[in-house]
């Protein structure tokens, strides 16, 4: 029924049927809200069901497990149900809590204020931030960047925030306390930002350290098309990479303008200082091992906003949430590690912290 169907009906109402049709659907919204079902439901509405194994959709519904449909995959003999592998594979979390943690990330609201809204507990929220986060990483990155590619690099400080005290390798850093080692140093984490002409965005946690070739090329290596114009600063990195993978590059000299004048680093900037804002102010500092997860969620925030109103981007993120799968299960998320080697760097910090 579309929305025009259903207007026509209820126009036809006089208003004592009106008042108490709006008594059944006040109800039935209250209900649906408080139901873990509602979440199902959005799966089924919006998800091409296909076998977790082999991709299939030749399937064979196969009855009902706690509410949710079951299905026999005819190609692999897998066994499966909608939610398996989603965020809502044995989760009892209704409808209500999940478009409240939703909104909650969106909004950038501290993750004690989630679980207080939401009725969730801090642990419970904290790990459903980064299963949704890994959810997130996967959609609109398979196209390769095109065209005229800006790209520069960012730094963040090493952060163990969240980490267990003895686990640490120094002592945190007290707010106030100034930075012994200037310049790029092992204590920075570096992050490729590239931007192209389409608004395909890459963002990568690469390591710590001033900025290689090589972990450009982690960063990029294959994830850019032939005769593709790469626009950067002057660092001598990217002469090499562009050199070794046959890419033409138009470097803009530090505080200048290019002769040509028509390039620039302009969104690439912009989407930086989005970034930054994110990361140092909105979240006032993330670990460094969660790093790359709320990058890739600034990278969706920001797909977002290309493609959808402000107003729908709650539901649209609901809906990718719920009908995406995550290979990223509970027990795991401690098991993130670092993007860098934790003994060298303890070393590095030994040799330069020295009082
Ligand atoms: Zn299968």
């Amino acid at each position: 029924m579309n929305v025009k169907d259903i207007y026509d009906g209820i126009n036809s109402m006089l208003p004592p049927q009106l008042e108490k049709a709006k008594l059944v659907i006040d109800s039935l919204i209250e209900s649906k809200n408080n139901q873990r079902l509602t979440n199902i439901d959005y799966q089924i509405k919006y998800k091409n069901i296909a076998c977790i194994r082999c991709g299939s959709t030749n399937l064979k519904k196969n009855g009902h497990k706690c509410g949710t449909q079951r299905y026999k995959c005819k190609d692999c003999d897998k066994y499966f149900s909608a939610t398996s592998k989603t965020i809502l594979n044995n989760s009892r979390i209704k409808y209500s809590q999940l478009k409240c943690v939703i909104k909650g990330i969106l909004d950038v609201k501290p993750i004690y204020k989630i679980a207080l809204e939401s009725q969730l507990s801090n642990t419970q929220i904290y790990n459903l931030e980064m299963r949704i986060f890994s959810i997130l990483e996967d959609i609109y990155i398979n196209e390769k960047l095109k065209e005229v590619v800006q790209i520069d690099e960012k730094y963040f400080r090493v952060s163990f925030k969240g980490t267990k005290e003895d686990k640490m390798p120094r002592q945190s850093r007290k707010s106030g306390s100034k930075n012994l080692t200037p310049g790029i140093s092992k204590d920075q984490i570096c992050v490729i930002v590239a931007i192209d002409s389409y608004d395909t965005i890459i963002v990568k946690v690469v390591g710590n350290g001033p900025a290689s070739t090589n972990m450009i090329e982690e960063a990029l290596k294959d994830k850019i098309e032939d005769g593709t114009l790469l626009v950067t600063d002057s660092k001598s990195s990217y002469i090499e990479f562009a050199k070794k993978n046959n890419l033409e590059l138009k470097q803009i000299p530090a505080g200048g303008h290019n002769v040509e004048g028509i390039y620039n680093l302009g969104e690439l900037n912009s989407l930086m200082s989005e970034i930054e804002t994110y990361i140092t102010y909105e979240k006032r500092g993330v670990s460094t091992k969660h790093l790359q997860q709320h990058l890739d969620f600034v990278k969706y925030k920001k797909y977002l906003k290309y493609t959808f109103e402000y107003l729908e981007h709650n539901e649209e993120m609901l809906k990718d949430i719920v009908i995406n799968n995550t290979e990223l299960k509970c027990n795991d998320i401690s098991k993130i590690e670092l993007p860098f080697d934790l003994e060298e760097y303890k070393k590095w910090y030994e040799r330069n912290h020295t009082d």
